[in-house]
């Protein structure tokens, strides 16, 4: 996770409603944006996706 620059007009925090909050922080790889309150939430998705095949992943190798 790294943090935004404050002078920049980032994208909404995937946490809050819809548009109500701008984000301050983003996560590795851009798997998602977060404001200051959701901080965790964004740290948390960041753990889970390592070593971690999602659901998507899963469906694509069904494929092959
Ligand atoms: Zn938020």
């Amino acid at each position: 996770m790294k943090k935004l620059k404050v002078n920049q007009l980032g994208p909404w925090c995937g946490f809050c409603e819809p548009k109500t909050n701008r984000a301050t922080h983003v996560g590795y790889g851009f798997n998602g944006f977060a404001c200051e309150e959701h901080k965790p939430e964004l740290k948390a998705d960041e753990q889970k996706d390592d070593g971690y095949m999602s659901e998507g992943d899963y469906q694509s190798w069904d494929r092959l």
